[in-house]
């Protein structure tokens, strides 16, 4: 493998800095850590992205994406993070998009992706149960036809920002009678469907990102349903195999690296700077050289995916299992480089009710927490690493 990026890559870079450095407002800039920028400006900046022909970055161009590459998109993905720029709906752009491209009819793919390029509809992923996670074909949801509806009726849950969306992919049970994987359907649910209750999960941060979302009878029309009846596991499948390399999340990690570098020069203990410190500097060091090691298999992976080699669902897996890894210990070095700031800081990042504007290091802990707690969390969704580790096992007895 080449290690040096070529000519073309650079002056591409060169091209996506210049955009965002004229282009994304200062307003936008520096979003605080902690997952999830609002949707007010996750809707600005997708409009604007838009406006300038980049608005979806992981989308072919047939369907109004930009038509990059994958080692192109790491590029993006890297100097958005670099400014802090809100990040894209990943359910509709990394998770949904390329399914809606590979299953979807034309008029679903009318209806739905240009309103996702604008900024107007954001989407959640109803896909575990209770009793139905790294199980999921096992999920009992159940959608019974009736004339041109399905008649939706069940619960899924940790639905993450279903209390934000206005649509959700849905997986349901079509035919009870079929093998687990064969009676599954894929369903496009408008969240204003009559029937539908959200209820919130309150996570360790202190935040509302997830919910229980509960399904009684809720109609919805055949035509929303993605690809034939019965057959939504391929759709699954291919779906999942994107989640587990989207949620390395290098991006994020990169920014950790930066937070974590300028806590490193203006923290100090005593008259010592953290950088300053030996013990410090080597963890820092160590973790640098991690990152640097992933980013090179996030490229590798880019390389794998154009030759098309039967080894990229391997690596999909494999990046997961490191990436969250690195995540965790990462946001665990950033608190502990706060010292007793780490401490106090574990205050809801999103709670104003106490009706007092933080001051500039509780806003820089508080979402530093935030981050530590919610990547606790990394090792589950998106499938567990335990799960990551036996599908490896799996694949490479299979090469
Ligand atoms: C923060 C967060 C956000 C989420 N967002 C969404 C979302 O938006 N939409 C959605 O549909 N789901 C979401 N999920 C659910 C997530 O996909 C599941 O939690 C995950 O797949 C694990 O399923 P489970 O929780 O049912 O655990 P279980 O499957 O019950 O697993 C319990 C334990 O058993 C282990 N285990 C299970 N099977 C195996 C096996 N075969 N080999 C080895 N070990 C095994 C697991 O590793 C785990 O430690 C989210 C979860 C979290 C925590």
């Amino acid at each position: 493998m080449n290690f040096q990026p070529d000519a073309g890559l650079q002056a591409f870079r060169a091209e996506v800095r210049a955009f965002l450095l004229e282009y994304l407002p200062a307003s936008l800039r520096g979003q605080t850590l902690g997952v999830r920028s609002s949707c007010d400006a996750m809707a600005r900046w997708q409009r604007i992205l838009n406006d300038h022909g980049w608005g979806a970055p992981s989308w072919t161009s047939e369907h109004g994406g930009t038509g990059w590459d994958a080692a192109q998109l790491q590029v993006f993905d890297e100097e958005c993070a670099a400014l802090g720029a809100p990040k894209q709906d990943v359910f509709a752009h990394r998770l949904l998009g390329p399914v809606m491209n590979a299953f979807a009819s034309s008029e679903q793919r009318a209806e739905h992706m240009p309103a996702i390029l604008r900024g107007e509809r954001f989407w959640c992923q109803g896909f575990s149960e209770p009793g139905a996670g790294s199980d999921l074909a096992s999920l009992r949801t159940q959608a019974v036809r009736d004339g041109d509806y399905y008649v939706v009726n069940g619960q899924k849950t940790w639905t993450s920002y279903a209390h934000e969306a206005d649509w959700i992919f849905l997986l349901v049970r079509t035919d009870p009678a079929a093998k687990k994987q064969a009676g599954i359907s894929f369903l496009l649910v408008d969240m204003k469907t009559p029937g539908i209750t959200v209820r919130p999960i309150i996570t360790i941060d202190g935040c509302h990102h997830l919910n229980e979302t509960y399904f009684d009878n809720v109609r919805v029309p055949v035509g929303n349903r993605i690809g034939a009846e019965g057959d939504g596991w391929k759709a699954t499948k291919f779906l999942l195999n994107n989640e587990h390399a989207a949620t390395a999340d290098l991006p994020s990690l990169l920014r950790y690296m930066q937070v974590l570098k300028r806590l490193a020069t203006s923290q100090f203990v005593g008259s010592v700077a953290l950088a300053q410190r030996p013990e410090f500097a080597l963890r820092l060091a160590q973790m640098e050289g991690e990152l640097r090691a992933l980013e090179v298999m996030v490229h590798r992976v880019a390389e794998l995916e154009r030759e098309q080699s039967p080894v990229t669902h391997v690596m999909g897996s494999l990046l997961k299992i490191r990436g969250t890894d690195l995540q965790q210990r990462m946001t665990g070095l950033l608190v502990e480089s706060l010292g007793d700031y780490g401490a106090v800081a574990y205050l809801p990042a999103h709670d104003h009710a106490v009706g007092m504007e933080p001051l500039p290091w509780q806003q820089m802990a508080q979402g530093i927490a935030t981050e530590m707690f919610f990547r606790r969390a990394s090792t589950i969704y998106g499938g567990t690493s335990e799960v990551q580790r036996g599908i490896v096992a799996k694949l490479m007895f299979q090469l």
